[in-house]
């Protein structure tokens, strides 16, 4: 996980100190439980023809945006850039304020983010990805994950032979990262100060939607690769058959941490104006696909809590003490058990159909300028 820009130097992380983070932030989400944040509602704008003045969209230059989405209980809105469709956090929240929607307990707990046999799945499909990583690259290649968090798709990469390098913001994210990983850790991927030309690899897992200056993140891992070198970038896919059958209540719109919802038109707009050439998308994700459709399915049902399956699944305090009640949770598990299979079946059927819940794409650094 990646977030604003702000003012200290980068501080590389040896494997002790990696090994050794407790509560260095501490003041980060003071205000929130990871708890109150995934069970925000959010609702459908009564009118779409609202259109507003925006800040300028980072895609495509233009300011004005149609009001979509309302967050309850926020100041915030999620708009619609009225040119490229692009979903905007509105209005665009302040460096604290982003702070402040990452709470030590996101994180989770010893490095683990789930209750522990989730955690084990999550782990076997990341090393899914990481193989698919590392046939984009050169075989033992430097490979840089930008907001690594706790490391699992670097493990499988260093298993691979890869030189395994991590960014982080928050050192709370880092608890239990393999020690073969050089992490670094600064306010934003600019400050980490990385040499020009430096990697094979830029994996940018899940990371624009959560960045304040997306197209700056990519200009800087332009930068930072070698000639020939790849970006694979995964985002929800705010045009996709999910998000549209979902509304308000797309599990993938995560808000507030969301700052932009791409349509994947957008996202290979983006990519292709710092430079890359656009080689492959991919519309399948285990991990993130079928589980968009259970709990959205779940949070269109107006008696759930919204979110709450993820949130049960999630390994937190507050769950901990159990929130939801009995009733509740049967209904949750049983509701996950019955659509396992259903949104297995759609996921692969909108990956079939080119339109995934959420997506990854692989861009090159061409060998000339
Ligand atoms: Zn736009």
């Amino acid at each position: 996980m990646i977030y604003g820009a702000c003012e200290s130097n980068a501080v590389r992380l040896n494997e002790n100190d990696a090994m050794s983070i407790s509560s260095a932030d501490a003041d980060v989400g003071a205000e929130h439980t990871v708890q109150d944040l995934y069970s925000l509602k959010v609702s459908a704008v009564a009118s779409d023809s609202d259109i507003v003045r925006t800040a300028t969209c980072p895609v495509c230059g233009h300011n004005e945006a149609r009001r979509k989405y309302l967050i309850n209980g926020t100041k915030f809105e999620i708009v619609n850039c009225t040119q490229c469709n692009l979903g905007s956090l509105w209005p665009l929240p302040t460096g604290n304020e982003i702070r402040s929607f990452y709470p030590e307990d996101y994180y989770g707990d010893g490095g683990s983010k789930f209750s522990s046999v989730i955690e084990r799945v999550v782990r076997m499909i990341a090393a899914r990805s990481a193989l698919f990583v590392a046939r984009s690259i050169r075989r033992s290649g430097r490979v840089l994950d930008v907001g690594c968090g706790r490391g699992i798709t670097l493990r499988a990469l260093a298993d691979a032979g890869c030189e395994t390098h991590g960014f982080e913001v928050s050192k709370h994210a880092l608890r239990g990262i393999d020690p073969r990983v050089q992490v670094t850790v600064a306010n934003s991927l600019a400050q980490a100060g990385y040499p020009g030309g430096h990697f094979d690899g830029v994996l940018l897992w899940h990371v624009l939607e959560h960045v304040p200056d997306p197209s700056g993140v990519l200009r800087e891992a332009w930068r930072i690769l070698k000639p020939g070198g790849v970006v694979i970038v995964a985002v929800p896919n705010y045009s996709s058959l999910q998000a549209t059958w979902s509304g308000a209540a797309w599990f993938h719109l995560d808000p507030p941490r969301h700052l932009y919802h791409f349509p994947i038109t957008a996202l290979e707009q983006m990519i292709t104006t710092v430079g890359f050439v656009p080689i492959s998308r991919h519309h399948f994700s285990l991990r993130q696909n079928p589980f968009g459709w259970i709990q959205s399915f779940q949070n269109r049902l107006p008696w759930m809590p919204r979110n709450g399956l993820y949130a049960m699944l999630h390994r937190i305090e507050s769950n901990r003490r159990k929130p939801f009640t009995l009733a509740i949770r049967l209904q949750l598990w049983l509701c996950f058990w019955i659509l396992a299979l259903p949104s297995l079946l759609l996921s692969i059927l909108a990956a079939l159909l080119r339109s995934g819940a959420t997506i990854h794409m692989v861009g090159r650094k061409p060998l000339t300028n």
